[in-house]
């Protein structure tokens, strides 16, 4: 997942949305009526060792602002689903609702519900070791205070990263001081590429990952029966202030064993899973397996709808696989870092077993189709969980699904074009809606026949069409009312809650338009440091803006002091490139200054001239070259650029 804060929407934009259609009715009825909601055992599952509940429901700032608010879902209190809501969606969005903190075994704990993830606590000889320290530091900090109210107060001896997911780490500097960490008192334990890892997911694309987060996580939806429900991880990521600490030591060989204030830890490595840097953790001595977030009960997402690098179901189904042969033998309980844990030495194996093959089944049988010549909206519609697995409620697409999963795995080994050349190169979006509105008889006829359409229940064709009389028409009211319409009964009846708060949201801005959030930057100080300057660099370079450079070239020298490193930065053909360990004779000017103060400078702490001043920043040669380089460079665009209406200087 990726960072994205709740801001507080108007009430009114919940007047707005409708009542179920009769289909949406049928269709949730029908679902009510395929899956067996008598077996309890996940309720119980998740209600099992509770010591205490989040206190008061919510996580707020000193000044008293709600970071954190479960007192929102006070809604989800009964079985019954609402009819503007899937009902298997229902029944995990009341499970998710489980929360505060929970007695696993002996000498660990979980504090689950005061975000999107669970923060795991294992208790050391002297001290305690937190694994998966959050979002943020609000949220953290009161998450360990809620462990301490309620077990001995002792130090924070280490932290594991179990992946490079913001809502595993973001929170870290709310339950250590980086002080102890530089000490040494404080270990700081992640898997290889970790940092890479964090920084690079979410810096160079990290501002449209943001604006498509609100999709999925429908951060900007009212909650309530006709919005926001859940998150299908959680209930949905907590605001504050994410930051990050660097590991102190890195997990590097495929098993490793430490012993960590006692504790005997078994880590496995699991790259290019569900993040590029996972893994997995097995406790001997108290026979638990910790599989991060790579067996969580739900279909996890090959990519998710913020986007993302395509992930590769079939490694991942084959870390599982390590992971039984090694741990299931010896697991009598399985935790992850969402959801709540599986009871019981078979109940383990046979978790991990369908975990495994849920993940490979759609690797292979899209693959399958594909090598038929299929196309992926075709696999999409022909697969579906395999038999056997279909009853399991661990395994149903809650966040991601089946039909994006296919998706992904296609664009995995054949990318987005599906080889027949008509799709090679079409129009784009909107001049490609004007000709076809047009062809269709105008905006008017297709509405007309749309409406029918949405009578019908046909609510998938009518958002399909009614999205390009929008494109074709940005300010068709009617247009946009229906295609709401039909996003808004998909949503309802979406099992997933990722596609419920994409369907429900893209509703919303139909209806209302889009926030103006303010420009801001996709990512923190503390994620900007921990960039490397190999990666600072790209970062610059997708910046520059090519036409204010055509015609210019030029090289710079950069030397970094407190990271010892040197480099040459090159503008040729309107492209910067750079070479790491080089110094160019002919440059026209060299810098000398440090990360630190670049960093400021990006994150608009300081300027170029006042970094002069101040002796942080000295230019030897033509001084004038840097003033035209970051001349060239693009500021950060506003977050808020049009997703459902063609947006503004495109084709
Ligand atoms: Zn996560």
């Amino acid at each position: 997942m990726a960072s994205a804060s709740a801001v507080p929407v108007p009430a009114s934009h919940l007047d707005a949305a409708r009542d179920a259609e009769p289909a949406t009715r049928a269709a949730n009825a029908a679902m009510a009526a395929k899956l067996p909601f008598a077996d309890r055992r996940d309720f119980e599952a998740a209600q099992r060792g509770l010591i205490a509940a989040v206190p008061d429901g919510m996580v707020r700032t000193a000044s008293g602002s709600v970071l954190w608010n479960l007192g929102e879902y006070a809604f989800i209190d009964g079985e019954l689903a609402p009819a503007t809501v899937n009902p298997s969606l229902w029944r995990m969005a009341r499970l998710n609702l489980a929360n505060g903190l929970f007695k696993v075994t002996d000498r660990l704990y979980q504090l689950r519900g005061f975000d999107i993830a669970n923060m795991t606590v294992i208790e050391g000889d002297t001290g305690v070791i937190l694994i998966d320290p959050l979002t943020t530091a609000e949220v953290s900090r009161a998450a360990l205070a809620h462990y301490f109210t309620h077990r001995p107060v002792k130090p924070v001896v280490a932290v594991i990263y179990t992946h490079s997911h913001i809502d595993h780490y973001g929170g870290v500097r709310g339950v250590v001081d980086e002080a102890d960490v530089a000490a040494g008192r404080v270990a700081v334990i992640a898997p290889a590429g970790f940092m890479e890892a964090a920084s690079g997911e979410n810096v160079l694309a990290g501002l449209p990952m943001a604006r498509r987060s609100q999709f999925q996580f429908g951060t900007m939806l009212p909650r309530g029966p006709r919005g926001q429900v859940d998150a299908g991880l959680g209930k949905s990521v907590a605001r504050g202030t994410p930051g990050l600490i660097a590991p102190t030591m890195s997990i590097v060989q495929p098993i490793e064993e430490h012993t960590i204030d006692g504790v005997r830890i078994v880590f496995q490595l699991a790259p290019e899973t569900e993040a590029p840097a996972e893994m997995h953790m097995f406790y001997p001595d108290l026979g638990v397996l910790n599989m991060a977030e790579n067996a969580c009960p739900v279909l996890h997402n090959f990519i998710p709808l913020r986007g993302a690098v395509a992930r590769d179901p079939r490694i991942w189904a084959k870390y599982i696989a390590d992971a039984i042969a090694l741990y299931a033998p010896k697991s009598d309980i399985l935790i992850g870092q969402h959801h709540w844990p599986v009871w019981g030495r078979d109940a383990v194996r046979d978790h991990l077993e369908s975990q495994r093959d849920l993940y490979k089944h759609i690797h292979d049988q899209t693959l399958r189709y594909m090598n038929k010549g299929w196309r992926p909206a075709e696999i999409a519609e022909a697969i579906d969980l395999p038999a056997g697995l279909a009853g399991r409620w661990s395994v149903r697409g809650y966040y991601g699904t089946v039909s994006h999963n296919v998706k992904a795995v296609y664009q995995r080994y054949l990318s987005w074009y599906d080889a027949n050349p008509c799709n090679l190169h079409p129009l784009p979006p909107a001049p490609a809606a004007r000709k076809l509105v047009e062809y269709m008889g105008g905006a008017a006829a297709a509405i007309a026949r749309a409406r029918a359409d949405f009578a019908k229940g046909e609510y998938r064709w009518v958002a399909q069409v009614m999205k390009e009389v929008v494109y074709a028409e940005p300010d068709n009211r009617e247009a946009r009312a229906l295609c709401a319409d039909a996003l808004e009964q998909m949503g309802y009846q979406a099992e997933s809650a990722t596609w419920r708060n994409a369907f429900l949201y893209g509703a919303q801005e139909l209806r209302h338009g889009v926030f103006q959030l303010a420009a801001r930057l996709a990512f923190s100080a503390d994620m900007l440091a921990g960039v490397s300057s190999d990666t600072f660099f790209d970062l610059m370079a997708i910046r520059l803006d090519a036409a204010k450079a055509a015609g210019l070239a030029m090289a710079i020298n950069w030397h970094f002091t407190d990271r010892d490193e040197k480099l040459v930065l090159t503008l040729k053909h309107c492209t910067l490139s750079h070479r790491l360990g080089e110094w160019s004779a002919e440059a026209a000017a060299s810098i000398v200054t440090t990360r630190a103060t670049l960093d400021a400078i990006v994150l608009r702490k300081t300027t170029p001239p006042e970094a002069i001043q101040a002796g942080k920043l000295r230019i030897e040669g033509d001084a004038s070259r840097l003033v035209l380089l970051f001349g060239m460079l693009d500021q950060p665009s506003g977050l808020m650029f049009d997703i459902l209406t063609p947006g503004e200087g495109r084709a």
